[in-house]
């Protein structure tokens, strides 16, 4: 098979109406396409340099630490984790990303002119004349505060899934905010000493649940073997609050011992 070309990619992206003023918040899975030339810098490549700005999640659960004793029903249990503990790092913007988010979102972290903020558990990159901007809409009370941004864009902004489901959905953990679903409080290790982080998003297991409902408003191609998927961000936001009021559980995991998802079910109303 012949592999996948910087060309293809940036084929694929105009196919689903990305074009150089399109501002994105990308989630990319790098094995789903088959062999590509170039790996994840080509996939990040083709992608910063086609739109005007693209946002990627750059967390660091490795900064986490736990408290002995904290709030009930926070979505964790406060002992058990020495292990954990013992090997945090403290955050600094050079930090590799979460080994889980892929290696398109660490080639981010590296692309030419990429910014990152400053929280020590859900930093973002940004890539284009709008990057600082949005970064700075982020803050420990508002960690998803770069998505808020990107929704309140004029032009409207997109979310992009290449190959990745959208249990990689960074934006679907601000429509849960946005529900007013529970969020959790966590611990992070900074220079200064140890942050609590307020505001901290649950388990996104469940997420790909909402692929069904936006079939009307994405557009899809494919990218070698992978699938590329364009969802206006406004679009994605009210379909995820409007599944998340009407049913108060959807979008949460099934994993039995998932505390995040449990801590969720434990507030809703018994009748939901
Ligand atoms: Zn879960």
């Amino acid at each position: 098979m012949q592999p996948v070309s910087f060309r293809d990619i940036q084929k694929g992206l105009r196919e689903i109406g990305l074009t150089p003023g399109s501002q994105v918040i990308l989630a990319a899975s790098l094995p789903a396409f088959g062999p590509v030339r170039g790996g994840a810098e080509a996939v990040a490549g083709a992608v910063t340099s086609l739109c005007r700005l693209v946002l990627s999640p750059a967390f660091t659960p490795l900064c986490r630490v736990w408290p002995l004793v904290g709030p009930p029903n926070n979505g964790a249990l406060y002992h058990g984790h020495d292990d954990e503990n013992a090997s945090a790092e403290i955050f600094r913007p050079d930090l590799p990303v979460d080994v889980d988010l892929g290696p398109v979102a660490e080639a981010m972290r590296h692309a030419r002119g990429a910014q990152r903020s400053r929280h020590p558990l859900y930093s973002f990159v940004a890539v284009g004349p709008e990057a600082e901007h949005t970064l700075l809409a982020q803050s420990l009370a508002e960690p998803l505060g770069p998505i808020a941004r990107l929704a309140e864009v004029e032009a409207g902004a997109d979310l992009l899934l290449l190959g990745a489901d959208h249990a990689s959905n960074v934006a679907l953990h601000f429509a849960e905010a946005r529900a007013g679903r529970k969020q959790f409080v966590r611990w992070a290790l900074a220079p200064g000493g140890v942050v609590e982080c307020p505001a901290c998003p649950g388990c996104p297991d469940g997420f790909p649940a909402i692929a069904p409902y936006l079939r009307g408003v994405s557009r899809v191609a494919r990218i070698g073997l992978a699938r590329a998927e364009r969802i206006p961000l406004r679009s994605l936001l009210q379909v995820a609050v409007d599944r998340m009021r009407r049913d108060p559980a959807a979008l949460l995991c099934r994993r039995p011992g998932c505390e995040r998802c449990a801590a969720v079910r434990a507030v809703l109303a018994p009748a939901a």
